[in-house]
């Protein structure tokens, strides 16, 4: 249920309205507009009667049921686009952001030349796994914490940012050490634990859809971290497993304008995994940026025939340049800044 206080209500009004909903079992989460304060009240609907007696407390203007079964990332609750800001790096309305970089990191020498090269090229969030989900249990699965700490090296280098996934809940505070934003990668999107955890982490977090998730599910999962209190959520689209082969996944292109119509979350694509062939993702990129994307995660590898995972859908760095440089002129004619 949403709450809506009046125009110009006082801040007692607000606290007693929120006191009220914690007395009722609910948890409060307010948004304070510039014209009027709205508050969710977020828990179990069966008590819903008790919340619509709130209708009687000074200030409220009206108390309305959040139809959708996501509630705090849906547009209904929260009207205006979230913008997440990674230390200057912004993410959201109004912005292109681009995260470009190995799959996995593999090696100082590797990962910092392909940082330069990025960075160069005018990425902003350094990409890398260091615990990476693969589908044999003998390849490579990351260097992790080495792979951790070369990160870091590597935005001490460059000043990108770090994004990196984290698998386990375990691996949490060690991953939030060295980078940015965590990844929640394709096949644990609906690990609910793992969701919950992050949520309680506080730090910024990249959600992707996994290959078999409805529009619906990826946003209940990013309701299940929002529900821990941690709003900093990144929905990303990166191709769903359909019945056709040319493609390594389908990619789910009106996913995009759907997941912005639906909830304020920035959404951004994977254009690498979502095809994975890598002249596939110059015009997948572009025509995210165009469907209204708020950015991209892009697989860079100096040395794709030897990347250690994910060679074949891996940018060398002068075609990312490339990319990068037709995305600058699309970034212009659709009002984002890049
Ligand atoms: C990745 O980003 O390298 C990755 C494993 O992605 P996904 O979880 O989307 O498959
Ligand atoms: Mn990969």
């Amino acid at each position: 249920m949403i709450i809506v206080m009046k125009p110009g209500a006082s801040r007692e009004h607000i606290d007693r309205v929120m006191e009220k909903i914690q007395g009722f079992g609910y948890k409060p989460h307010p948004i304070f507009g510039t014209d009027k304060t709205v508050i969710g009240a977020i828990g179990d609907e069966r008590g819903k009667a008790r919340l619509e007696s709130l209708l009687t407390c000074d200030g409220v203007e009206n108390v309305v049921r959040i139809l959708k079964p996501f509630k705090l990332a849906s547009r209904e609750f929260h009207p205006a686009p979230t913008v997440l800001n990674l230390g200057g790096v912004r993410i959201g309305e109004g912005s292109f952001t681009v995260m470009a970089g190995p799959c996995s990191v593999e090696s100082e020498e590797q990962l910092l030349a392909i940082a330069h090269e990025v960075k160069k090229a005018g990425a902003t969030i350094l990409r890398g796994g260091a615990f990476k989900p693969r589908t044999s249990p003998y390849a490579f699965r990351g260097m992790e914490e080495d792979g951790l700490k070369l990160l870091a090296l590597a935005r001490q280098e460059t000043g990108l940012k770090i994004v990196t996934e984290v698998m386990n809940p375990r691996d949490i505070d060690i991953c939030m050490k060295y980078a940015d934003m965590l990844q929640i990668g394709a096949r644990n999107v609906q690990n609910f634990s793992l969701l919950t955890e992050v949520g309680r982490a506080k730090a910024p977090v990249l959600l992707k859809r996994g290959m078999a998730t409805t529009i619906e599910e990826l946003i209940m999962s990013a309701e299940y971290i929002m529900a821990e209190g941690n709003m900093e959520v990144v929905l990303c689209e990166r191709g769903i497993r359909t019945f056709e082969t040319a493609t390594r996944n389908t990619f789910d292109i009106s996913a995009v304008p759907v997941l912005k119509k639906l909830s304020h979350l920035p959404v951004i694509t994977d254009p690498s995994h979502a095809t994975g062939i890598w002249d596939l993702v110059a015009p997948m990129a572009k025509a995210s940026l165009v469907a209204g994307a708020d950015g991209i995660i892009v697989e860079v590898h100096n040395k794709p025939e030897e990347a250690f995972s994910d060679g074949p859908q891996s940018l060398k760095p002068a075609t990312f340049a490339a990319l990068m440089q037709e995305l600058r002129k699309l970034a212009e004619i659709e009002n984002k800044s890049m």
